[in-house]
């Protein structure tokens, strides 16, 4: 039978590196056919032949339409005769939205899956996992794993855009809008493809994290056929499973972190959590529109140590924020040296321009701002040592970043790349290894903000 590309198609790998055809069915009105033309063009860019035969298709999409009964019953027969024809269909558009996907499920429970309309990186994402795309590195313009600016052991794995919070000081929600996840199988099968592709640690970045799913309502979506909540509990523990370190950044200090923290006790992700808190005095926060809770939030990282003792928490601070008093920022001096945090980032405010923040009135004077910047430098980089200085005689993993005439660089789960310190190996020998490699080691000394190790050899 022939298809009509206006109304225009295998979980099993495919041996040869003939490219995938995709059968196409689109149903509906205008709207929907831009939906189709920019999945056409996706399948295409991706290298995906489209198929003009139900027979000759490895797999058959059916954009449906959903608007009145005669529009319905269009699109279940044509889902019918897909299957009849072809047996492998994916299901989306407007009648794919009708009771979640329930409704073509009930009539159609052989489809592969169904989406709703405008759900490009949905469909994509769900042709990815019953038709992979194959790489050909003869004809591919881009690795397997994409075109990445980080070295090739580690690497930045986005799950969502924009930000649902209105911090005084920030102006990323105007610029990008609310929070937008990013579907939960698509996020692992770009995780699968980089650690396929040599990545040793995924580092997890969103602006807001642990907000992930929210816009979605934690939508239940499906990876390789399993039902997974668009969660970021469900996401960092699917990411735990691969054999690569789970780095969890901009973890905002919601409740349900605590049960990321769990993960992390179980060595599931990096027991690391970078969780900006930008101030502790009450006054300032509630200016800043954050969480102003202090007393709460020192209670909480002590749970979190008691859960997870071998926790690194990193955290961000803003001094010299508007209205600032003296008394403010000895609020924050003191909530730093009871939190004894590992890892701390501070910057002086400055205004951005759009940020709600500007127009608070009594701006704290530059030169202030800077002597209150260097102070709390001045008390964290003593915290900071003394905690380094506790790791001499531990024995920990590290991952190796840098191999030179100087020795080996590498960092422990306490360290993220470009922000943290380094653990670094003085060595001449390189012993075989190589960037990328797991070492284990015993600290021997320790700076400022780095450590110093030895190797730990198999034969000792
Ligand atoms: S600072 Fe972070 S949490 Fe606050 S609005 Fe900006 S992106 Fe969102």
């Amino acid at each position: 039978m022939t298809l009509n590309m206006n109304k225009a198609i295998s979980s099993k790998p495919r041996k040869t590196a003939t490219p995938a055809k995709i059968g196409f069915i689109s149903l509906g009105c205008p709207k929907a056919t831009v939906d189709s033309e920019r999945i056409l063009t996706q399948l295409r860019a991706e290298g995906y032949l489209i198929s003009p035969s139900y027979h000759e298709a490895d797999l058959v999409v059916v954009n449906t339409c959903g608007f009145i009964d005669a529009a319905v019953e269009e699109s279940l027969t044509t889902i019918s005769e897909a299957l009849h024809e072809n047996g492998k269909v994916i299901v989306t558009g407007c009648l794919g939205a009708k009771q979640d996907g329930q409704f073509v499920l009930q009539h159609h429970p052989q489809v592969l899956a169904v989406t709703g309309p405008n759900e490009l990186e949905r469909v994509m994402d769900n042709i990815h996992q019953h038709l992979p795309p194959e790489h050909d590195p003869f004809l591919d313009l881009v690795p397997a794993g994409g075109i990445k600016l980080t070295p090739r052991h580690y690497a930045y794995l986005k799950i969502a855009e924009g930000c649902n919070q209105s911090c005084s000081f920030c102006i990323i929600p105007s610029m990008r809008g609310k929070l937008v996840s990013r579907p939960i199988g698509s996020i692992l099968d770009e995780a699968h493809q980089l650690v396929e592709a040599g990545v040793r640690e995924l580092l997890i970045v969103s602006q807001d994290t642990a907000a992930y799913g929210v816009d979605t309502k934690y939508r239940t979506d499906f990876w390789q056929g399993k039902p997974l909540k668009t969660r970021i509990f469900e996401l960092a523990k699917h990411l735990g499973e691969l054999p690569a370190w789970i780095r969890l950044h901009y973890v905002y200090p919601y409740p349900h972190v605590d049960t990321l923290v769990e993960l992390m006790a179980e060595q599931i992700v990096v027991p690391y959590l970078d969780v900006p808190l930008q101030h502790a005095s009450p006054t300032v926060l509630k200016a800043m529109r954050r969480p102003a809770d202090s007393e709460n939030m020192l209670r909480r990282i002590e749970q979190w140590r008691t859960t997870c003792p071998e926790i690194t928490l990193r955290s961000t601070f803003i001094v010299g924020f508007p209205n600032e008093t003296e008394q403010d920022f000895q609020q924050l001096l003191d909530f730093i040296k009871i939190a004894q945090l590992d890892r701390v980032g501070a910057f002086a405010y400055s205004a951005v321009e759009g940020a709600t923040a500007n127009q608070l009135p009594a701006l704290v004077s530059e030169t202030e701002k800077q002597t209150r910047l260097q102070e709390f430098m001045r008390v964290q980089a003593e915290i900071s040592a003394a905690k380094l200085k506790q790791k001499i005689g531990q024995h920990c993993i590290v991952l190796i970043d840098e191999i030179n005439e100087d020795g080996i660089f590498a960092r422990s789960t306490a360290d993220a790349p470009e922000i943290d310190g380094n653990v670094i190996i003085p060595t001449q020998e390189d012993w075989g290894l190589q960037i990328g490699d797991f070492v284990e080691v015993e600290i021997t000394d320790a700076s400022d903000h780095d450590l110093y190790a030895e190797l730990i050899l198999e034969d000792e």
